[in-house]
């Protein structure tokens, strides 16, 4: 029994749940979608809080370009380029109807995955409210003076905390370790030790665990809580975190009109994110929302072996239910993706946002990674290939647009055993 129904009850009630218990590539059209006003009238965040963010972000630009030379080029904002596919479509055997660019958080700053959007933000969020409660700073000043020995002898006071399949965790280490923080990163089973090992250089304390990323992020929150000036950042929940990536659509907007693309009701953007937990997804889908309203359509995309999201908005149980409980293994390559219960905060503000969810399995995953590589000359991890084939899954008209979450920080020798499996397919 799941939630006091049987399978066959389950079954019953969503037909689709058949092909995901078969691990079978399956797409959902969400049937509560409404107009983009409708849809957002109830959520707890608005348009307010996304430029809130986003001046937070230009305060701490010189910081950034200060401590991060390689984002002087961009004066300390971090961000990805848009970048149009040419080759790409060809090879997905499906005429696409409108052109499709590619979002390359794979080559975003710092640590090179989607992660550096939210992650970094709710660090910096942190760090400047106890510097603006101490005193030590104004929201006028220079935040150069956040790298000084001062601050980083208060911040060493505290200990930040979270949960990760490994990206979230490296932006989060990266970033607070640089401002002087303690940091503790409670690593799921499916982690790559690369991302461990990386970690582990720069000073943060890695904890692993033999379960998967819903069991870490409990024992981080737990292990917080025993501690005073310990924080802990919720993958699941954090408000600070969704806004952080939903700065992203701000800056997407700004880059298409610079490309001359005009999106419209009659020339929409669809856009389609992997989906892990739901914090980056969903905080860029509310962006975009809040943005081109009904003008984009945003799916949501998942492995096979992990289709939480799905499996949440499809029955509206959202977090109340699990992959694992309708036995399901999430296991799979993308890591970022293997998540087995949806955040329901996110499910929740979206239900009637997201256009769909749709899966790819695994060998699909690594047949596009070579693909890309070999057709655009694009780096990319497991979890990024999956947005790629939203054109043909959904059928849509306008222009597209696959969202990359990650791949700037593979070793090449990882990326060399994806490139061949891909290319044994
Ligand atoms: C984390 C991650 C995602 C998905 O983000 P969620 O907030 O977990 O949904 C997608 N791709 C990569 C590479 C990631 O690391």
């Amino acid at each position: 029994m799941i939630q006091d129904k049987t399978m066959e009850e389950w079954i019953q009630s969503f037909p689709k749940i058949k092909d995901l218990i078969n691990y079978e590539e399956t797409t959902w059209f969400n049937n509560q979608l409404v107009n983009t006003d409708e849809a957002l009238a109830h959520a707890s965040l608005s348009e307010r809080d996304i430029l809130d963010a986003e001046a937070r972000l230009k305060r701490f630009a010189p910081y950034i370009a200060h401590v991060f030379p390689e984002t002087i080029e961009h004066a300390g904002i971090i961000e990805s380029p848009l970048t149009k596919l040419e080759h790409m479509p060809k090879l997905l055997n499906t005429p696409i109807d409108g052109p499709m660019f590619l979002k390359q958080d794979n080559l975003l700053a710092i640590s090179g995955s989607i992660k550096a959007r939210g992650g970094i933000y709710e660090v910096l969020t942190f760090a400047e409210k106890i510097a603006l409660e101490k005193g030590m700073i104004t929201v006028e000043d220079d935040y150069k003076k956040f790298d000084s020995n001062e601050f980083k002898s208060v911040f060493s006071k505290y200990e930040l905390v979270c949960g990760s399949t490994g990206n979230l965790g490296l932006s989060i280490g990266i970033m607070a370790a640089k401002l002087g923080f303690k940091v503790v990163i409670h690593m799921s089973q499916d982690a790559r030790l690369w991302k461990k090992d990386l970690l582990r250089s720069k000073g943060v304390r890695v904890i692993e665990h033999e379960d998967d990323y819903s069991k870490a992020v409990d024992q981080g929150r737990l292990d917080s809580q025993k501690q005073s000036n310990s924080y802990f950042i919720d993958d699941e929940n954090s408000k600070t975190l969704f806004l952080g990536y939903a700065v992203a659509a701000i800056r997407l907007k700004a880059q298409l009109q610079q490309e001359n693309i005009h999106i419209s009701l009659d020339n929409p953007l669809n856009v389609y994110l992997p989906c892990g937990v739901g914090g980056g997804p969903g905080g860029i889908s509310f962006g975009l929302k809040v943005i081109f309203k009904d003008a984009v359509n945003c799916y949501f995309a998942e492995p096979t072996h992990s289709p939480c999201m799905l499996l949440g908005m499809m029955t509206g149980y959202h977090d109340g239910i699990s992959v694992q409980e309708f036995g399901l293994d999430n296991e799979t390559a993308a890591d970022g993706l293997a998540v087995g219960r949806p955040s329901g905060f996110v499910g929740q503000l979206l239900e009637h946002a997201v256009k769909g969810v749709y899966t790819v399995s695994d060998q699909n995953m690594f047949k596009l990674l070579t693909q890309i590589y070999d057709s655009e000359g694009i780096k990319l991890e497991p979890s990024a290939l999956v947005g790629i084939v939203g054109p043909i899954k959904t059928k849509e008209k306008g222009v597209h647009l696959a969202w990359a979450t990650g791949g700037n920080m593979v070793p090449d020798e990882v990326y060399q055993e994806y490139y061949d499996l891909g290319k044994s397919i």
